[in-house]
């Protein structure tokens, strides 16, 4: 018990809920084997961690002594994540092989926490302006990669202690925030990876699993542009401090990275 509770550092509650379930429950819950590497601390997996949110987000995982596992589609470009000590390994979300190859690397690693953070966001803002290839890539990276990347990493996922899926997800995808139209094919993918979520949640929770979607705020990247008022440090620190609280009670649910929850 003392050991799972210095592995998860106090982050991720969740896995202390499972081993007292266990525990009340009659079951057996071995202290964690150093055999299988990740004894010390735990694993946290990020998509698109080479820039923006998923960089900062591996940035501060790592200071805070987790194992972090950032996943990249150009390793050759993934020097910033190197260099403070993250685990950088190949995946482009929408090539079915970089998926299964990433999974063949993982082998029988566990993982605690799993952020399906890479995304895209093509502008196509009204009807006129949209163009189908653009559209089927943003349903591709945004929607389907993550099933894609959850499915392949499901049982590293279940071996882990954590059990935690986060989806980064926008208020864009809300339906019921939609009062302002635009964003054609985004808002789709983010409302397509909401609905997602929530059917993992369902399959999922019995297991001990906690599945949510977070926003991040309109943040200072690439993709939020330079007047975006939100640094991505903090964005961040939100999207950790949310996870870090999340309970069984909240599987399935859908916040902001200030800990608001949003409409569906
Ligand atoms: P950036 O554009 O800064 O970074 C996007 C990341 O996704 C990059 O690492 C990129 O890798 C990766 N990526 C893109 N396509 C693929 C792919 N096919 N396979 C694997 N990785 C891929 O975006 P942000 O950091 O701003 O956004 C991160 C997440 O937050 C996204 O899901 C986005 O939708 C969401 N979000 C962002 C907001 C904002 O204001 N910034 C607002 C709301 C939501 P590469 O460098 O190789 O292109």
């Amino acid at each position: 018990m003392r050991t799972l509770t210095r592995k998860l550092g106090g982050p991720i509650r969740v896995g202390i809920f499972v081993l007292a379930a266990t525990l009340f429950t009659g079951g057996c819950l071995a202290e964690p084997d150093p055999s299988k590497g990740n004894a010390a601390s735990p694993t946290v997996l990020i998509t698109g961690a080479n820039r923006g949110i998923g960089l900062e987000l591996a940035r501060q995982y790592s200071s805070e002594g987790w194992q972090v596992i950032g996943t990249v589609r150009k390793p050759n470009q993934a020097e910033a994540l190197r260099e403070f000590g993250a685990e950088v390994m190949q995946l482009d979300v929408t090539d079915q092989a970089s998926v299964e190859q990433l999974a063949a690397d993982l082998d029988d690693r566990e993982i605690d926490l799993l952020i399906n953070n890479a995304g895209i966001l093509p502008r196509m803002n009204s009807l006129a302006e949209v163009d189908f290839d653009d559209y089927n890539r943003v349903l591709a990276v945004n929607t389907v990669g993550p099933v894609r990347v959850t499915r392949a990493l499901l049982p590293n996922l279940q071996a882990g202690d954590g059990k935690t899926i986060v989806n980064v997800t926008s208020g864009l995808g809300s339906i019921a925030g939609n009062t302002s139209g635009g964003f054609y094919g985004y808002r789709e993918s983010k409302a397509a990876l909401n609905i997602f979520t929530r059917s993992l949640a369902a399959d999922l929770g019995p297991e001990g699993f906690v599945c949510i979607v977070i926003h991040p705020g309109w943040v200072r990247t690439d993709m939020g542009g330079a007047n975006a008022p939100v640094l991505a440090e903090d964005s961040a620190a939100g999207i950790r401090r949310v996870i870090g609280g999340l309970s069984p009670a909240d599987n399935g649910t859908y916040w902001t990275y200030e800990g608001e929850t949003l409409p569906w």
